[in-house]
């Protein structure tokens, strides 16, 4: 990889390479699919440069924070599919399991102790993170870790973005260049030694291959030691789903997208992000694709740098405008902010204006206060805010305004604005397919500030931005969405 894709590669340690090595490994973490993927196409360029085959290993522990049925089912299948596809091309694929707390401890480092070099995913948060700088110390060969999380490099930005404007004006600057120096399709096509990969006996007896446990998930995650009552939901973890969706929206919802977008009763938004939080398909892909639906004439010369302003930058179609801007922009300022802060998860890490408020306005009294499980449960007074949970807790997903309402709502009815971020970062993870993502961050820090600026001053909100219920009911069309996950008492009133 040359030019901008350099800013996606960190060397983790300044280990040699093993020449004896058997292989290179590539530690598939958060990138869990094989097309259009730095990452593994790195590897397959130190496989070749070595002279090695490639080994490819995936895992699943039980111990992850806020492990439950719903993600464990999710995965499985995209290992399910990844494992089935590795068969067909006939890939050195290690699909792992664990079964049991810690059965899996110390797996990485016995591969690796055969591994020539250990190439993996860059991710800036979550135990990803920890791993990503636990793990090159450790090893006696190169870690390298490979940020295929977006268009624009994490390397390319030399601090924490502080609003989406500002982020903006760089993606402006280097969306050309980026989008011009995309992931090969198929890295794999590329590897030059074919050689089959042969585990030891002994290896194997320890760390068994999750071949079995693939295609008998219900009963294997029901012996688990994890959540169940978080469950499985109906989305399906594949990648063929992910480009299932990505067709239909570019079908049905991209024309309505700039005007209906925050409608919950019309489907106008893309529903992507439980796969690009599980790596299954790449934001490039993405991007090519709704470009591909600009008008005719349309090409990349037509881009003009705006300083960072929406819209009159694309210069086309106002709904691949808005979408791109959502899915560029607003998705990876929050992965630059976590790549250079490391309390990106930390109340502390607000913008002092926000902080400053809302410690001024900690005191004023609250009208309704709800303990954790009340909200888990869609027990508060409000209609709308139930609803937005129901869906949550069942389907793993919120609708995208919603989102936002139900967020501020969280912040309004705790009693005071760090016990509602620990409920929001609670809630959020526990039950969303889409969660413990930088986007998860971004979206419930955006509820106290974070890329917000300061709005007229109130009551417990202080200078962070307000919403009602009351406004979302006049602006939105919500009457199908209360029917379907409202409070039935509530609406026969
Ligand atoms: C309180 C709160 C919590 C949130 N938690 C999460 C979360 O756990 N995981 C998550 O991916 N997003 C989260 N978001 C951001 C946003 O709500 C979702 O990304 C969006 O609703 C996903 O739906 P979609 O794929 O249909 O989006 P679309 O409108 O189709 O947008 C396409 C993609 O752009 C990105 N995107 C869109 N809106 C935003 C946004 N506001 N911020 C950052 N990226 C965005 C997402 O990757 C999304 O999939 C949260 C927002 C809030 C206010």
């Amino acid at each position: 990889m040359k030019n901008i894709n350099g800013k996606r590669v960190f060397e983790r340690n300044d280990k040699e390479p093993n020449p004896d090595g058997d292989y290179v490994l590539y530690w598939m973490q958060t990138n869990r699919r094989f097309q259009y993927n730095y990452a593994l196409e790195y590897a397959v360029g130190w496989a070749n440069k070595l002279g090695k085959p490639l080994l490819i290993y995936e895992g699943l522990n039980c111990d992850y924070p806020w492990a439950a049925d719903r993600f464990h089912h999710f995965i499985m299948e995209g290992m399910e599919e990844n494992f089935e596809y590795a068969r067909e091309h006939d890939l050195n694929y290690y699909p792992y399991l664990e079964d049991e707390h810690d059965a899996g401890r110390g797996l990485l480092y016995e591969l690796a102790e055969n591994a020539a070099a250990v190439i993996s995913d860059e991710y800036p948060v979550y135990i990803i993170r920890d791993h990503n700088k636990k793990v090159g110390p450790k090893l006696e060969v190169p870690y390298i870790t490979v940020d295929s999380n977006g268009l624009i490099p994490l390397g390319l930005t030399d601090k924490a973005p502080y609003n989406a404007y500002f982020f903006r004006k760089i993606m402006q600057r280097n969306f050309i260049d980026c989008f011009t120096h995309p992931p090969k399709k198929d890295p794999l096509d590329e590897l030059e030694n074919q050689q089959t990969i042969e585990l030891s006996d002994d290896f194997l007896a320890k760390y068994p291959s999750a071949e079995s446990h693939l295609s008998n998930k219900e009963s294997f995650i029901s012996s688990l030691p994890i959540n169940h009552d978080v469950g499985k939901i109906e989305l399906q973890g594949t990648r063929q789903a992910a480009l299932g969706k990505l067709g239909q929206f570019i079908q049905y919802g991209l024309s309505k997208y700039d005007e209906h977008r925050n409608d919950p009763d019309i489907n106008a938004s893309s529903g992507l992000s439980p796969w690009l939080h599980f790596g299954k398909i790449s934001e490039y892909e993405i991007v090519d694709a709704v470009l591909d639906h600009q008008p005719e004439e349309w090409d990349l010369d037509d881009i003009t740098f705006n300083k960072g302003s929406t819209g009159g930058f694309f210069n086309g179609d106002p709904n691949v405008d808005g979408f791109l801007d959502e899915v560029i922009t607003w998705r990876e300022v929050g992965f630059h902010f976590a790549h250079h802060e490391p309390n990106y998860d930390q109340y502390d890490s607000l913008p002092d204006w926000a902080l400053e408020s809302l410690e001024e306005h900690k005191d004023d009294p609250r009208e309704y206060i709800y303990e954790l499980e009340e909200f888990a449960q869609s027990q508060t007074h409000d209609e709308i805010w139930n609803a937005a949970q129901t869906q949550l807790r069942e389907e793993g997903i919120i609708h995208n305004y919603l989102r936002m309402l139900w967020g501020k709502k969280v912040l309004e009815w705790t009693p005071n604005p760090e016990t509602a971020l620990a409920y929001l970062i609670e809630l959020n993870n526990r039950y969303a397919i889409d969660g413990r993502d930088p986007n998860s961050y971004s979206g419930i820090f955006w509820i106290f500030g974070r890329f917000d600026r300061a709005w007229q001053e109130r009551p417990i909100y202080g200078k962070t931005r307000y919403m009602t219920s009351d406004s979302t009911r006049r602006k939105l069309k919500l009457q199908q969405y209360l029917e379907k996950y409202g409070d039935q008492q509530s609406l026969d009133m």
